[in-house]
């Protein structure tokens, strides 16, 4: 059986201060919310902090603020469950919903938190292992070796970027409030990552994220559509978050993001670009697709053979922008 290292655990009394003690101890700190993503981590020896700053306690960061005329404001402990079921944010945003209700399975949505899964730690088949399997090959670049194993020539790690809610919230346009020791700032969800397996937040470790928001529904259709081999179970292999509009028939404006094909969530502008202002026949959504799938770069470090993995991008985007325009 795994166990979890001995840790000192702290229990702030606010995001802020939860930003100063994680800034004050480096990296011997890491923060946790729900814990469903660190705590297997943490037994599996991947990071080793010896300082757990809890958030769960704090209350006042697990509302759901809003509607669908001014927008949402949904505090970073609102769980997978709570944002997934709630009628009015579902009725509003019914991509950012389902893509919550996709995440993992049940008890770990009743705990995992939103703003967990904005952070969620990148994965590699070669990562996400115990110590001694890591150790047995050599481990890699990004914990306790030098060198990738995907890509043993690369100066980087490709581990993948696998947030279910990430790719919906970009292409929403939503923003998310980080507190730090001295303040808030408020940043658009796709400024939040990095193009990099290793150091995949584009924020400083101790910064809190504290609130996601998302617009005014006024108008917008959403979808995200999941690829995995258990559907009851399974991080995105390949995933799409698709938000337009639509003026009649026509596409006034559509963004699409991958999930689980980057290191980071991965935007296809030229697909949104070739949208608007096209009618939505079957055939521009085939070459849209065709457009989303190019910047998708799979590699042999997930599930299934990463070529598919490549082909069915194409099928998710199909799906998600035919799912978000039949919503009215
Ligand atoms: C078997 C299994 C299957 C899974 N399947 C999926 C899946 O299909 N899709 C998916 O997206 N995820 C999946 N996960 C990962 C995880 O359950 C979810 O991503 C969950 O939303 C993480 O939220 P949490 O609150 O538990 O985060 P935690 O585990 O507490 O934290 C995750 C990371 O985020 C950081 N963090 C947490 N909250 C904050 C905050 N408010 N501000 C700043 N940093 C923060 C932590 O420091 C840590 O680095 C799976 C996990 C397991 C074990
Ligand atoms: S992509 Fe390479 S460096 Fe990154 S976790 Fe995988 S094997 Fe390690």
């Amino acid at each position: 059986m795994l166990r979890l290292p001995r840790l000192r655990y702290l229990r702030p009394s606010s995001a802020r201060e939860a930003a100063a003690a994680a800034a004050e101890l480096g990296p011997r700190a890491m923060l946790v919310a729900g814990g469903t993503d660190l705590f297997p981590k943490l037994k599996r020896r991947q990071m080793d902090p010896d300082t757990l700053v809890g958030l769960g306690h704090l209350g006042d960061l697990r509302q759901v603020r809003g509607d669908a005329a001014a927008g949402f404001a949904l505090g970073a402990l609102v769980t997978l469950s709570e944002a997934a079921a709630h009628p009015a944010l579902a009725a509003a945003h019914p991509g950012y919903a389902e893509a919550a209700g996709l995440v993992s399975s049940p008890p770990l949505r009743n705990v995992g938190t939103i703003g967990g899964n904005l952070c969620v730690d990148t994965r590699c088949n070669y990562y996400d292992m115990t110590y001694e399997w890591r150790r047995s090959i050599g481990f890699c670049m990004k914990k306790d070796g030098d060198i990738c194993l995907v890509a043993p020539g690369s100066p980087r790690c490709w581990a993948v970027s696998s947030s279910d809610t990430a790719p919906v919230a970009i292409a929403l346009g939503a923003t998310v409030t980080l507190a730090g020791p001295d303040g808030e700032r408020e940043a658009p969800v796709a400024a939040l990552y990095r193009d990099d397996g290793i150091d995949y937040l584009a924020k400083a470790p101790h910064e809190v994220v504290t609130a996601l928001r998302l617009p005014a529904a006024a108008g917008v259709r959403s979808a995200y559509v999941k690829l995995r081999r258990r559907g009851s179970i399974d991080f995105p292999i390949a995933g799409a978050g698709v938000a337009l509009e639509l003026d009649g028939r026509t596409v006034a404006w559509a963004r699409i993001v991958l999930s689980g094909v980057g290191s980071q969530p991965v935007e296809a502008p030229a697909a949104g670009e070739l949208l608007a202002g096209r009618e939505l026949t079957p055939e521009v959504v085939t070459e849209a697709a065709e457009l989303a799938a190019r910047p998708a770069k799979p590699l042999d470090n997930a599930d299934l053979a990463h070529f598919w993995r490549k082909r069915m991008v194409r099928v998710v985007v199909e799906d998600a922008i035919r799912k978000a325009a039949a919503r009215g």
